[in-house]
């Protein structure tokens, strides 16, 4: 199909038995913004089975990596999780979408809010040097059930600082905020209490949010999205309407329920 590239899995990681990433060859036509998605999936007899998914890593790796769910039933998913090492899979040749730093109003810190795999398009943002050009400091929080959903944590707190380009951008400017509802960790609750309550702020040991210094992207389902949202606007700050104008802060969906 012309509106499709093949490509071959490289690589395979299951975090759990809910979660997995793998790595793709990367066609050398595709280009995309970080924090964008293709639609990916695989060749059936009779006609392509493809779903929305955020490319993970940054525009500028050979590879692309995509960071997943496996729902049991689900259609793509349920076949998607048995993926090896040679593989193929189809990738749509248009990305697309509003998790873009360029709609964005110029600001000072920026607030990443990811639960689940709504974590895999700020995966790319935070390894682009143009996100620490724009902003003194990005703060990365994401929100799972359980401790194995955090997944990337150990590439985020340490491998991301031994990076040949962006390590020490990484050092200095980003700071990380893992938070889990459903068991003890040093960070519990939802982000959406986090933000109400002032406490990612304080944890943190940073100032309060504040529309004039501060932008926002969030990923997430629908209800985390909605609440979050919510939350931003109590605070003072005005959404992108949408992609090519910028707003305070920008949305996208993980996946619809
Ligand atoms: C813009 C966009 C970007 C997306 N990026 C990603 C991504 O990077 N990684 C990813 O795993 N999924 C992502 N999704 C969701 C993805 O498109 C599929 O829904 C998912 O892969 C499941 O496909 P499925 O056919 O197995 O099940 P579906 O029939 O699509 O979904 C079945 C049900 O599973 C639940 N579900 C679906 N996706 C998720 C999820 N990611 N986390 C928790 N519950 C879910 C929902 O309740 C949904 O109704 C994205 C969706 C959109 C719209």
């Amino acid at each position: 199909m012309k509106n499709i590239n093949v490509e071959t899995v490289l690589d395979v990681h299951h975090w759990n038995d809910k979660l997995f990433s793998f790595k793709t060859t990367r066609h050398q036509s595709l280009r995309f913004r970080n924090g964008e998605f293709v639609m990916i999936g695989l060749q059936q007899a009779d006609k392509p089975l493809v779903r929305a998914y955020s490319i993970a890593s940054p525009n500028y790796e050979e590879h692309l990596e995509f960071f997943s769910i496996k729902v049991p039933d689900g259609a793509l998913t349920s076949q998607l999780q048995h993926l090896q090492k040679g593989s193929e899979i189809i990738v749509s040749k248009k990305p697309t979408g509003t998790l873009v730093i360029d709609d964005l109003k110029p600001g000072k810190r920026l607030f990443l809010f990811a639960t689940g795999t709504g974590l895999a398009p700020f995966l790319s943002i935070i390894q682009d040097p143009e996100t620490f050009d724009k902003f003194e400091q990005v703060i990365l929080c994401h929100g799972v059930r359980h401790k194995s959903e955090l997944a990337y944590k150990e590439f985020i707190e340490y491998e991301l600082k031994e990076h040949p380009f962006i390590g020490e951008m990484i050092e200095r400017q980003l700071r990380y905020f893992p938070t889990v509802t459903r068991e003890p960790f040093h960070h519990q609750g939802r982000l959406t209490q986090h933000i109400e309550q002032g406490t990612l702020c304080e944890l943190l040991g940073i100032p309060p949010l504040d529309p004039a210094m501060d932008r926002a992207m969030i990923c997430g389902n629908p209800d985390m999205l909605r609440d979050i949202a919510i939350l931003l606007e109590q605070n003072g700050f005005s959404i992108s309407p949408k992609i090519g104008v910028q707003g305070d802060f920008v949305i996208e969906r993980a996946f619809v329920e």
